[in-house]
């Protein structure tokens, strides 16, 4: 078989076991059973994860000189949840089956069976397509199909928190999506940086939600993060501002290596009342097909309309140029970071052939690469080779993330290193011992190059 062929047969309870094998992604309290919808990202995967929030932090704050970053608590003031209308309508479509109470969330069983269905649909009309396609739909654990109605099943996550609970107040909630905490600290941002309109505010936050069936392994889980934009503007000022938002994000996932084939844009057909407009970014996800890795959202005056009232603090902005003074509206991108983690691992994941031998090698871009660099001495009970080796590691150490490995044929530490993903193996040999030269070889060739130690540096950054 060629090559392509062999990547496009490959499925995700393949990447899935690989990922636990080679450190990235565990399920959550694994030695007690494991929990639904919980995953830990184990020491390879957190390299990646870490580098994936880099980069975008990279692309969204630094490089935009517009934009604030922001870190906000996860605990709210409960009524935060009650402005934004999350303890009222955060809801998905939820049936049960009558056999074996089996939980299904109705808008994507129905998507499943090719029905256009969201979860922004009315139980009303839910559940008129629900019956016109009962036929087609079987309980996934026992394949009956006797269903009770679908009903609006509220995703807040709730908890106890000091005072609140205390107090018999409202409870206290994780939050459903991270970018609250920028709404209401609009003012406070404003107030600390003065910042001239359109300006924009990024945030890497936690959301937790009780999804009905959490699956799909890192695509559909109770907790995860999502990386969010709020840009504010002018009324006015939106569709311009929107495009390029759009093409924005599209450029950085072609820069963390997804590629265009794999990537789409779909506009959503039902918008909430007060959205202007709303896409997503899909990924083609070996085994599930296209689903949504991001959403980028106009979304009007509604949040800062909302928090103003609730809060009674007014958050209308002075344009100081005009001295006009309006609520601004907002443009959103909020990404979920374990969608994205899943989609770089399987564009990464290739079976090819070097030298001929069949091998898995994670092809990440180097930006992205859990380990940038490993160093192997050619032979582990020569000290004066380990006595080197040691050296370029401790060299290389502050500068990159770097390992040493020692054991096993030097073949089989190159194939190691291959499978998470590094993308330079540094030899020591016993020629290094006479001209501090040592081999550098390329992850995705295999090719060897013979460079000296003082070069090492420059060449890997
Ligand atoms: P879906 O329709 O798949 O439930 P959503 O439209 O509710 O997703 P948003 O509320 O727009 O998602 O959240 C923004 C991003 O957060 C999504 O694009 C996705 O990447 C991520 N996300 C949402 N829910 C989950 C989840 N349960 N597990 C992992 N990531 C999620």
């Amino acid at each position: 078989m060629i090559k392509e062929e062999i990547n496009n047969k490959i499925k995700m309870d393949e990447i899935i076991s690989f990922a636990k094998r080679k450190g990235f992604v565990f399920q959550g309290s694994d030695i007690y059973g494991g929990v639904a919808g919980l995953y830990d990202y184990g020491p390879n995967g957190v390299e990646l994860l870490n580098n994936i929030k880099k980069s975008w932090w990279y692309h969204n704050v630094q490089l935009k000189p517009n934009y604030y970053g922001l870190d906000s608590a996860i605990f709210k003031d409960p009524r935060v949840w009650e402005a934004s209308g999350h303890t009222t309508s955060f809801s998905d479509p939820m049936a049960e089956c009558r056999a074996c109470n089996t939980r299904l969330r109705v808008d994507k069983v129905l998507e499943g069976v090719g029905v256009d269905a969201d979860e922004k649909m009315s139980e009303e009309e839910i559940n008129k397509l629900f019956y016109e396609n009962k036929g087609k739909i079987k309980c996934t654990k026992c394949g009956g199909n006797d269903f009770t109605d679908a009903k609006a099943f509220n995703l807040l996550v709730k908890s106890n928190m000091g005072d609140f609970a205390e107090q018999g107040n409202s409870p206290v909630y994780l939050p459903g999506e991270a970018s609250q905490g920028i709404y209401i600290n609009f003012k406070n941002i404003v107030d600390a940086v003065h910042p001239n309109i359109p300006f924009g505010v990024a945030q890497i936050g936690k959301a937790f939600r009780n999804e009905i069936s959490p699956r799909n392994f890192l695509f559909r889980t109770r907790e995860f993060e999502q990386a969010d934009t709020q840009l504010f503007l002018k009324p006015g000022d939106n569709d311009k501002e929107y495009e390029q938002i759009k093409q924005d994000r599209w450029q950085w996932y072609k820069q963390i290596g997804l590629s265009e084939q794999n990537l789409r844009w779909k506009q959503h057909n039902n918008l909430v009342f007060y959205a202007k407009d709303a896409w997503d970014i899909e990924y083609s996800f070996p085994t599930y097909g296209f689903d949504e890795i991001e959403g980028v959202h106009n979304r009007g005056d509604y949040d800062l309309t909302v928090h103003s009232k609730h809060s009674g603090v007014d958050l209308s902005f002075i344009e100081q140029s005009t001295s006009e003074r309006f609520i601004p509206h907002v443009l959103e991108t909020s990404m979920g970071l374990g969608r994205v983690f899943l989609a770089v691992l399987a564009e990464a994941y290739t079976i090819d052939n070097l030298g001929g031998d069949e091998r898995v090698v994670l092809k990440f871009s180097k930006e992205l690469a859990p380990v940038k660099v490993a160093v192997l001495p050619l032979l582990k009970n020569k000290p004066e080779l380990v006595d080197k080796a040691k050296e370029v590691f401790n060299m290389l150490l502050p500068h990159m993330t770097t390992v040493y490995d020692a054991s096993g044929s030097v073949g089989k530490r190159y194939r190691r290193q291959d499978e998470i993903g590094t993308p330079h193996c540094i030899t020591v040999d016993f020629d290094s011992l006479e001209d501090d030269s040592v081999t550098i070889r390329d992850r995705d060739t295999g090719k060897q190059e013979r460079v000296k130690i003082t070069e090492l540096l420059k060449i890997l950054t």
